[in-house]
């Protein structure tokens, strides 16, 4: 079904209308509203009509979601763990077309949502194999004829709440080791990437996850969000997102005891000594902070450099960033797209004018790249300091400070100086300055000599201080976040034993 729509500025276009999947089938919000899925290279350029779903929509997605837990527990893990791999071998062989789809509706350049649709596929893999993994340990008794065990069990039904800007991997991160656990899942994708969305939904369908199992309700954080995240049948929250929202998340899952992980802001920072392989450092920087418009988690918004290289380090960053070409990723030359939407846009400006105003200099960008999509140059200030709010608050976007210090120890003081502690990096040959750094780097993920990003799937990934609960996606962990352990002892003496009492003579 598609519709024909007039676009803001008077343009009228044709665009496809996608719906929620509740229970198995494809169906419209009861609130009969839409919203448009737009091209952020092409802001005119309607690239789907999504349904703004209401109350009624979320608690119907809730209770199929409720109905299928019973017989989805019941299905042998490793059975579950053949539709996750199926789903992820269906993404592999779509990869191109999704990446496309991506890089439309998301901005990125094509190689990076190549990345993004190839963690999806990673992460099913790896999921999957997980169905055939130990779920749990026997363990000695104290008692003669007793037997203990664990056994990870489903929490029930769990919300997924996501952001757009790994629109395919971050929901992959969370609903595959969820469904892998046994649970079931409602959906609610960010409002800016809701047709990519959609994509692994239909995937997940074609790879034969039963109706029910996965539900998909797209609409905004206060109406949909919220209301899933107060219900008490939803057991579970996986959330990845800002820390205002994840904060005002906490507070009804912390009133409602339930289980919560949460994934938050980033204010990551790479550190380059003195000693440092230079222009593997700015390949780096660059790398970390113009990736994705500068709109990761992980992005590097501070580069925390040593006096002595300080000049050298900035002037070969600016060269290269003044060599970049903005504009639509999905041209070949493009080596960096647009911003996610107009609020995000405006808000890379207000930085723009801050730094100025904190007299952070400006050393490159600070301006708009074109009308045709929110476009924005990559920006360079230098001269920061840790007390500037440029140095404080994520931007989440193309802009980053460079910061100068005298010696490794107050690189460190102002690496740790935010609220944030989600990546962070040193570029060092000493290795004994790089063994400090990684155990004081407060901060969940750590490199020596690399970025601030490139997480792999088969590792913990999530950070420390204001980015989280504690809680952490995929690697070894992956099923921690959306299972509970049960405890069971079974005695076979047929008499009565008392554990700590009885001595098991
Ligand atoms: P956001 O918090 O605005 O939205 C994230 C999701 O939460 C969206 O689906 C949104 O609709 C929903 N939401 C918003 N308010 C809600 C509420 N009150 N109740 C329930 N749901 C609600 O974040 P965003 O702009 O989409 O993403 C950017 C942020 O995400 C940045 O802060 C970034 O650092 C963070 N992020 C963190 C990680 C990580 O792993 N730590 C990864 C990616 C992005």
């Amino acid at each position: 079904m598609s519709q024909t729509m007039t676009t803001e500025r008077g343009k009228r276009t044709e665009a496809k209308t996608y719906k929620n999947y509740i229970g198995g089938r494809w169906v419209e919000s009861k609130s009969g509203k839409t919203f448009t899925s737009l091209n952020p290279a092409h802001k005119d350029q309607v690239l789907g009509v999504m349904q703004a779903s209401n109350a009624d929509d979320v608690n119907a997605a809730i209770e199929a979601a409720h109905k299928a837990f019973s017989g989805w527990r019941h299905t042998p893990a490793p059975a579950r763990g053949e539709i996750v791999l199926k789903a992820a071998l269906i993404i592999e062989q779509r990869k191109d077309e999704l990446a496309r789809l991506m890089t439309q509706e998301m901005g990125k350049v094509l190689k990076e949502t190549g990345g993004d649709v190839q963690e999806a596929i990673d992460m099913g893999k790896y999921a999957a194999g997980l169905g055939r993994h130990p779920h749990g340990e026997t363990v000695p008794s104290e008692l003669r004829n007793k037997w203990c065990m664990t056994e990870r069990v489903p929490l029930g039904v769990v919300a997924c709440i996501t952001p757009w800007n790994f629109p395919m991997a971050i929901p992959s991160w969370k609903i595959f080791p969820a469904v892998m656990a046994g649970n079931t899942v409602v959906f609610k994708p960010a409002s800016d990437t809701p047709i990519i969305a959609t994509k692994l939904v239909e995937i997940l369908e074609e790879a034969g996850l039963p109706g029910g199992v996965l539900n998909l309700v797209t609409g905004s954080g206060a109406d949909v969000g919220d209301v899933l995240v107060k219900d008490p049948r939803v057991q579970g929250i996986s959330f990845t997102g800002s820390t205002a929202a994840g904060r005002h998340i906490a507070e009804i899952a912390g009133h409602n005891l339930k289980r919560l992980g949460l994934e938050l802001g980033g204010k990551n920072a790479i550190v380059v000594l003195d000693d440092a392989d230079l222009p593997l450092a700015v390949d780096g920087a660059l790398w970390a902070a113009f990736g994705t418009s500068g709109q990761r988690c992980t992005a590097a918004s501070r580069l925390i450099v040593d006096k002595k290289v300080e000049k050298d380090f900035t002037d070969q960053l600016q060269e290269r960033a003044a060599k970049m070409k903005v504009g639509d990723g999905l041209q070949p030359d493009t080596d960096m797209g647009p911003v996610i939407n107009e609020a995000a846009l405006k808000k890379v400006h207000e930085y723009t004018e801050i730094g100025k105003k904190e007299h952070a200099r400006l050393v490159h960008g600070g301006d708009f790249a074109g009308s045709e999509g929110w476009f924005y140059r990559p920006t360079i200030f230098a001269d920061g300091r840790k007390d500037m709010r440029m140095a404080q608050e994520e931007i989440f976007g193309p802009s980053t400070l460079v910061m100068p210090v005298s010696n490794l120890e107050e690189a460190l003081d102002v690496a740790n100086s935010t609220q944030y502690g989600l990546s962070m990096s040193i570029y060092t040959n000493d290795l004994r300055k790089a063994f400090h750094a990684m155990e004081e780097m407060q901060s969940g993920i750590v490199y020596v000599n690399a970025p601030t990003i490139g997480a792999e799937i088969q590792l913990p990934f999530g950070g420390v201080k204001n980015t989280g609960n504690g809680h952490r996606e995929a690697g070894t962990v992956a099923l921690d976040e959306f299972t509970e352990w049960k405890t069971i002892y079974v005695d076979y003496s047929g008499r009565l034993q008392k554990a700590q009492i009885d001595t098991g003579e």
